[in-house]
């Protein structure tokens, strides 16, 4: 007899992601439809009705657009992981987290949001640089999102037993233990409205999983309500 489970709980899991894939798409379609097909009424007498309904329909196609934009991410970083053969070139990590806080800048400035590094000026990695530094951003941009106006972002750098740690620490809302062992599922999200509302695709954190396992890595989470959250991606620091 032949165990199948595992091939069982993989069909199980795929047809749950096509469902959930569907489902993330069907609102922002049903809601373009809707709008447009009122404009197309022609009962809209007030332009500046006209104008917000297609602000609104510009707004769910961006949303669109994020969601098949992280669903490719995706793809691509479980497919170099399946192949197990991932591009990695030695890299300056610090450099690679100035090119993070770079990115992120702007948004974190704009929440009034300071962006803080640690990390060794020597501390060099052998790592694909554009995957974990899109790792990085989900983490900082979560980071962002999920913290108030004046509190600090962290992000530290450092290896300790021939592992590579990169923390993004945050000092906002924290997530309730019960929510921790599903949080880098795909499409889980601890408040749907807010992470909708803020532009979330509930795909960040499942992508920050595969990109760490794709290096040999892995990915952790240590948070509480009120005292803020840690995440860390842990990668072999040498490898070969
Ligand atoms: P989203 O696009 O919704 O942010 P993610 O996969 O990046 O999706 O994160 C999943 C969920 O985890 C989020 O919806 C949010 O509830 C929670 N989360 C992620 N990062 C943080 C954080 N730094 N602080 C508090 N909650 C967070």
């Amino acid at each position: 007899m032949e165990d199948i489970t595992d091939i069982r709980h993989l069909e199980n899991v795929r047809r749950d992601f096509v469902a959930n894939v569907s489902h993330e798409l069907k609102t922002p379609v049903a809601s373009i439809k809707g709008f447009v097909e009122t404009l197309l009424d022609g009962r809209v007498d007030d332009p500046a009705d006209r104008r917000r309904f297609l602000e609104i329909v510009g707004r769910q196609a961006d949303r669109l657009g994020l969601i098949i934009e992280d669903l490719l991410s995706l793809s691509r970083v479980e497919q170099a992981e399946g192949m197990g053969d991932l591009p990695v070139e030695p890299v300056a990590v610090g450099d690679l987290i100035r090119t993070v806080i770079a990115e992120c800048g702007p948004r974190a400035e704009a929440r009034s949001i300071r962006l803080d590094v640690e990390c060794p000026a020597d501390l060099e990695a052998e790592v694909n640089a554009p995957l974990l530094e899109q790792a990085l951003i989900n983490l900082v941009d979560n980071a962002i999102k999920y913290s108030e106006p004046g509190q600090p972002v962290r992000v530290e750098g450092g290896v300790a037993g021939g592992v590579l740690e990169l923390a993004v620490r945050d000092e906002g809302a924290g997530i309730a233990a019960e929510h921790l062992p599903r949080l880098f599922e795909r499409f889980y999200r601890v408040d749907k409205g807010r992470s909708r509302k803020i532009g979330g695709t509930g795909l960040g954190l499942s992508i920050v999983k595969h990109i760490a396992q794709a290096h040999g890595g892995s990915v952790t989470v240590e948070s509480a309500p009120g005292s803020g959250s840690t995440f860390r991606i842990l990668l072999p620091a040498r490898r070969g």
